[in-house]
């Protein structure tokens, strides 16, 4: 199959921008740019199926004028009519990265695949170094005609004293253009306001909104962060903002004022509380499972005691019911306390650590690969992502012979080698932790002097999961030598497996 694409003839298309010159009048090059576009072809054997050009068009008004040519080459790639561009330079095809983007997404879907310039450079769009190099070459190009940045810098000014939309994502309450409202949208933005006015918390309304199927603006889930980036943006009572600056915008408000002000008070205090919570870490996140439900467990603050009372927080791993989009998670039936499962963990890796023959085993083990092999192993996991992606683009867009089973049995396959490869990635990153212990040193000493981070990596290098069991009535005490402290803890509720 491969061989039989690579030997057919290639087809090209050509496209050319004439370029103006410094006194006004437009230079004759676009006749030479075809002549040398088409030499190139002969070249390598590829067909001339179409060349297209453009009179150059001054950068302050490239945004509105249309580029006929340009288009009509567009059409020919949609229609699959060749398999190569080829132009002089890049920055003859695209001003914009946005552009590049627009090819990009086409070669998913079409038989185009490569963007050849006339010095010899190939962009194969169908893989990460191709596209990165692509638009690498679009922003340099379009970097360097700094006049032209200064020129929309100026013009996003202007937009912003106006109060126009400054483009992009779709703001949710509002159709594309920024402007138009959407009555749905409006309403589930105002509901949102008079919770939070209700004094109710961020993740119930996270919850609730999830239920209730309706997505975000791009059509994802809701998160807290999300309601709180729209209850937050000046934007619903209609202001434009820019560099600091307010401006009456173009588009309606749709909150009072007063309700947006107060509201985004109280999101903002929940988010340092919940900012204060996040700063306590736990070691074991990640590695850590719920041994009823299997669910990973979360770190999780509570007060045993109302603070009023002078309860002191408390560190636990628990098993939650519902996860960041406030849907079902966990089974919620386990719940231990940090401190003592810490302790013991610790206490285990380190002695399983401590023998000389075992440390040098599993350095051994993972110290198989070079720092070349690691950004291969990356770069071969980028394209797997991208064909990942395309297999989907080609489903979604009815591709022949691509229906969901093939569609789900292709992608089923790329998602195994890209795991395979994520492991081998792992592999190579924990390596580098064990490496840095320096042979020889005991490693007591090491974890004394290791961050929070360092600890985690040398508990997942040799643990491979760690298992909390429910919780016996009638709790067994614990004592931990090395701290002299005794816990209502049952070590025998921890199961540890063992990666070495
Ligand atoms: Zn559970």
């Amino acid at each position: 199959m491969v061989t039989a694409v690579m030997a057919a003839v290639r087809r090209a298309l050509v496209y050319r921008r004439r370029s103006r010159k410094r006194g006004g009048g437009i230079s004759p090059n676009v006749q030479y740019q075809d002549t040398d576009c088409r030499a190139y072809a002969a070249d390598r054997q590829y067909t001339v199926v179409g060349s297209y050009y453009d009179d150059d068009v001054p950068a302050s008004n490239e945004n509105f004028k249309p580029r006929p040519g340009y288009d009509a080459l567009l059409e020919e790639v949609r229609s699959n009519a060749a398999e190569v561009l080829v132009a002089t330079e890049v920055a003859r095809i695209f001003r914009r990265v946005l552009e590049a983007l627009e090819f990009i997404e086409l070669a998913s879907t079409t038989t185009l695949r490569w963007i050849e310039t006339i010095d010899g450079k190939v962009y194969d769009l169908r893989t990460a170094a191709g596209v990165a190099a692509l638009v690498a070459e679009v922003n340099n190009a379009a970097f360097e005609t700094s006049t032209l940045s200064e020129r929309v810098k100026r013009a996003t000014r202007a937009k912003a004293r106006e109060g126009r939309f400054h483009g992009g994502m779709r703001p949710y309450g509002y159709e594309k253009d920024g402007i138009t409202v959407r009555a749905d949208e409006v309403m589930v933005i105002r509901e949102i306001i008079k919770r939070i006015l209700d004094g109710q918390p961020v993740k119930t309304i996270v919850r609730i909104l999830n239920k209730r199927e309706m997505p975000t603006s791009n059509g994802k889930l809701w998160t807290p962060s999300k309601v709180k980036s729209i209850v937050t943006s000046p934007r619903i009572v209609g202001v434009r903002t820019h560099l600091g600056q307010e401006y009456p915008a173009v588009w309606p408000a749709i909150v009072s004022r007063e309700d947006w002000e107060q509201a985004r008070l109280l999101v903002q205090d929940a988010s340092r509380r919940t900012g204060q919570k996040r700063a306590r870490k736990y070691l074991l996140t990640g590695s850590i499972f719920c041994g009823v439900c299997e669910k990973p467990l979360i770190g999780n603050t509570y007060y045993p005691l109302p603070k009023s009372q002078g309860g002191k927080p408390q560190r636990s791993y628990r098993c939650h019911t519902s996860d960041i989009h406030g849907l079902a998670h966990g089974c919620g039936k386990v719940r231990r306390m940090a401190d003592p499962v810490e302790l013991f963990v610790t206490e285990l890796v380190l002695k399983r650590y401590s023998s000389p023959t075992f440390a040098e085993a599993i350095r051994r083990a993972y110290q198989d690969s070079s720092h070349d092999e690691l950004s291969a192993y990356l770069e071969e996991a980028q394209t797997y992502r991208l064909k990942i992606q395309e297999v989907e683009e080609a489903y979604k867009s009815s591709r022949p012979g691509m229906d969901l089973d093939t569609m789900l049995r292709i992608k089923l396959d790329l998602e195994e080698a890209l795991e395979a490869i994520h492991a081998k990635v792992a592999r190579h990153s924990t390596g580098r932790v064990l490496a840095a212990i320096p042979a020889g040193e005991n490693v007591y000493e090491a974890w004394d002097k290791a961050d929070l981070d360092q600890r985690r990596a040398l508990v997942t290098l040799i643990v491979r999961r760690i298992v909390l069991l429910p919780g016996r009535p009638g709790r067994k005490q614990w004592h931990h030598k090395a701290t002299d402290q005794t816990f209502a803890f049952d070590p025998e509720r921890v199961l540890i497996e063992w990666k070495f």
